[in-house]
């Protein structure tokens, strides 16, 4: 039996993790956390006997340890709560499948503890790759990706030569507004930035992915993962998203992974790396197929690409400074309050303002997260 934990079991990475648990039948779910969703919580809690589950509010886990009352499992809360599950003892793997910077004390608890990541919160690593990479070596654990991009990538890098890597090419699907003009994107809805023409994800992501600021954050990700800075790392828009990632090696053969568009493979590569399973689901067609296209990101129209590059390049807090204000600036245009164009303009204008710290430790790290929410409340009053 494999012994997994999830920090975000009931957003969009924790259920289908969940899905690929079921369907393998051979993995032991040690704990579980959430942020509020305790009715999920608690079906999951029933269908995967875990001993152990945070949830983030105290009174919200007050109610669950009511409603589980019959079960033998302990319900503990806030950032207390995730760190437990986060050292969960007996567990091999946590899949940190929670939304935001939280997931960066966690992730290094669980480090510490000797459990291998299976990471999908990127936030982690976009804003403390500096800690985290160097952290993992010295515990020894494997920090193995679930995005899909970077599980491609990571899938293209077996049994080639590390060393021999020219370049990733990191592809993009270009999201919903893919050939829009800024004029054209004015007065885009949110319902229309929240349709993403091949991914199912929470919504965070989804409208990360229309602002081309998901592939920003991706960059930056695998500058960390892989160790290859990030003008190594080319995005190539390819709309079908049918090829995951590429790799390009010194003597100029690409090698590229290609599939249907399921988080389950990258999840499940995750899980039982260096093994491959068999998974249900749909297959690539290429009867079927008619075509696969590729396009240059347009860097002026989704600025927070060309953004994410420069954070990506100074380091420090520059990078935290990119994700809290797109965060914040993300939770403005769902709540409708700004326009789709003013997230970009947002980030911009925290990373003008900022003063980079280089090699911040994770205080530094959380203060400047802290400071760019404050500005953008004063600025936005919310
Ligand atoms: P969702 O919004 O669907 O889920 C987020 C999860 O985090 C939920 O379980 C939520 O709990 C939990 N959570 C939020 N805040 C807290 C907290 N304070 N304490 C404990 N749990 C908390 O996000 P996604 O699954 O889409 O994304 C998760 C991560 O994976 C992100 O970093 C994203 O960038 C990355 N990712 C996602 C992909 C996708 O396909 N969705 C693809 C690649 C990467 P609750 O709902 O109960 O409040």
């Amino acid at each position: 039996m494999k012994k997994i934990a999830i920090l975000g079991s009931t957003g969009s990475i924790g259920t289908q993790t969940l899905e690929v648990a079921k369907e393998q039948g051979d993995i032991d779910v040690t704990a579980l956390a959430a942020g509020s969703n305790i009715r999920l919580l608690e079906e999951q809690i029933r269908q995967f006997c875990p001993k152990l589950a945070a949830v983030w509010n105290e009174e919200k886990a007050e109610q669950l340890r009511e409603n589980i009352r019959d079960l033998d499992v302990r319900v503990v809360s806030g950032m207390e709560g995730l760190l437990e599950v986060a050292a969960m003892p007996g567990t091999e793997i946590l899949v940190t499948a929670i939304v935001g910077m939280i997931g960066i004390l966690p992730t290094i608890e669980a480090i510490k503890a000797g459990k291998n990541i299976a990471l999908a919160n990127k936030e982690t690593l976009v804003t403390a790759g500096h800690i985290i990479r160097p952290l993992a070596k010295e515990y020894g654990v494997s920090v193995l990706p679930v995005d899909s991009e970077h599980s491609a990538i990571f899938q293209c890098l077996q049994g080639g030569q590390r060393s021999a890597l020219h370049k990733i090419l990191l592809t993009a699907s270009g999201g919903p507004f893919r050939g829009m003009t800024r004029e054209q994107l004015e007065h885009v809805r949110v319902e229309d930035a929240l349709h993403h023409p091949n991914w199912s994800m929470g919504k965070k992501i989804t409208i990360d992915s229309a602002t081309m600021v998901n592939k920003g954050l991706e960059v930056i990700e695998a500058k960390w993962l892989f160790g290859v800075n990030v003008d190594r790392i080319q995005v190539v828009v390819q709309p079908q998203s049918i090829i995951h990632s590429m790799v390009e090696y010194e003597d100029g053969a690409v090698i590229a992974q290609l599939g249907t568009p399921d988080m389950k493979l990258p999840i499940q590569y995750a899980l039982y790396y260096p093994q491959r399973r068999y998974l249900p689901g749909e297959r690539l067609d290429f009867a079927a197929m008619t075509e696969i296209t590729f396009q240059k990101p347009d860097m002026e129209t989704f600025r927070g690409l060309k953004l994410a590059y420069e954070a990506g390049r100074m380091g420090g807090t520059l990078p935290t400074v990119l994700n809290a204000a797109n965060e914040r600036a993300v939770a403005l245009f769902l709540d409708r309050k700004i326009s789709f164009l003013q997230i970009t303009e947002i980030i911009e204008a925290c990373m003008e303002r900022h003063k980079n710290i280089p090699d911040p430790t994770v205080k530094e790290i959380l203060e400047t997260e802290q400071e760019v929410y404050e500005f953008i409340n004063r600025r936005y009053g919310c």
